[in-house]
C-alpha cells in the first residue's frame, strides 16, 4: 500500500515544529509496511492536490501568509475537486486560516482564504491579546473522543465554525474565549495545534492514515504501535494544564 502525501509551502509555512507532522506520517506508515512519498508545493509549482492522498499545511505568521494567498487561491478549483475524490487535509493554523473565508490581519489587510468553508479568521486589534501558550483540547473525531495537547500563538480569531475539532479544556481554540478548537469535516483537520501536533497526538496521526486507507483501498486495518512514550509525555503536558490525564 502507498500513500501520497503533498506538504503545501513547506519553505514558507512551518511553524513550532510543524513538519514534526511529516515525520510521523511518514515513520507510523513505515512500520507499518505503507509506503508513504512526501512531495512538496511551492510558489508557482504545477502540482494538483487531487492527485495526493493526503494533503498537509502548516502555519505561518502574517507575512508568510500574504505571500502565498494569491497563489493559493489559484488551486481552488482541484482542491474543491479533491475532496470529491476524498483526499485528506491536515491545516494547521494559518493554513487553517486560509481554507476560510478571509483572514483581516493586524493592520486592517484582508486576504481572501479559498472559501470553501463558512468560517472566518480577524485578528485582534490588541497586540498585547494573542492567544498564546499550550493547549488541551477534549477531540471528538470519527466516533473516537480523546484528549490532545499542542502550542497556540495567533492573533486571528476564527469564527462561525459549525463543526469543531473539539472542546478546549486550557488554553484558548477559535477564539480567546470561544471554548472551541479547530474544525473537523469527513476529509479536513484543522486546527490552532502546533507543537507539533501529530508527534504529540499520534491518536490523530492514525485517524488520517486510516481516513486516506479507506478512501484509497477500503481497509483502514493499522496494526498498533507502541505510544507509550508519547502518552506519557502527553499527560505530563494536561497535568501541567490542570486537566485529567487520560489512561
Ligand atoms: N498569522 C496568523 C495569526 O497570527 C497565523 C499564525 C500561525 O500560523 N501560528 O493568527
Amino acid at each position: 500500500m502507498e500513500l501520497k502525501v503533498l506538504w503545501l509551502f513547506d519553505n514558507l509555512m512551518d511553524l513550532y515544529g510543524d513538519r514534526g507532522n511529516i515525520q510521523v506520517l511518514k515513520e507510523r506508515c513505515a512500520r507499518r509496511g505503507i509506503e508513504c512519498t512526501v512531495d512538496t508545493y511551492r510558489l508557482g509549482d504545477d502540482k494538483k492536490c487531487s492527485d495526493y492522498d493526503i494533503v498537509f499545511m502548516g502555519g505561518g505568521a502574517d507575512h508568510e501568509q500574504n505571500l502565498l494567498y494569491e497563489d493559493l487561491l489559484g488551486l481552488k478549483d482541484d482542491i474543491a475537486y479533491s475532496f470529491e475524490k476524498g483526499t485528506q487535509y491536515l491545516l494547521i493554523c494559518g493554513g487553517y486560516q486560509l481554507f476560510g473565508q478571509y483572514y483581516l490581519d493586524q493592520d486592517g489587510i484582508r486576504l481572501d482564504g479559498l472559501g470553501l468553508y463558512d468560517y472566518y479568521t480577524e485578528a485582534t486589534t490588541d497586540r498585547n491579546n494573542r492567544c498564546i501558550g499550550n493547549i488541551a483540547v477534549e477531540v471528538t473525531i470519527d466516533g473516537e473522543t480523546f484528549k490532545a495537547v499542542g502550542f497556540e500563538n495567533h492573533g486571528g480569531q476564527t469564527r462561525n465554525v459549525d463543526t469543531p475539532l473539539g472542546r478546549t479544556l486550557s488554553g484558548h481554540g477559535n477564539t480567546a474565549d470561544s471554548g472551541y478548537e479547530g474544525f473537523v469535516t469527513d476529509n479536513v483537520i484543522g486546527t490552532y495545534m502546533h507543537g507539533p501536533l501529530l508527534p504529540k497526538n499520534p491518536r490523530i496521526a492514525d485517524i488520517l492514515i486510516k481516513r486516506a486507507l479507506r478512501r484509497k483501498y477500503g481497509t483502514d486495518e493499522l496494526a498498533p504501535l507502541d505510544d507509550t512514550l508519547e502518552n506519557k509525555a502527553r499527560n505530563v503536558m494536561l497535568k501541567r494544564l490542570g486537566v485529567q490525564p487520560e489512561g
